[in-house]
């Protein structure tokens, strides 16, 4: 059962990925580093609705 989620840089709020998430295993909003090309830097990341 996979879901569309967006991750969203937590320092400057871009939406910069859509991914899917496998909701059995994430029930609760993911947290993942990844590369912000706002920010320039890797940055975490997290799922907005
Ligand atoms: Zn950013």
């Amino acid at each position: 059962m996979r879901v569309k989620i967006t991750l969203a840089c937590t320092e400057c709020k871009q939406r910069n990925y859509n991914t899917t998430k496998e909701k059995k295993n994430h029930p609760d909003r993911v947290e993942t580093s990844k590369y912000c090309k706002f920010c320039q830097k890797h940055t975490l990341h997290r799922e907005t609705k």
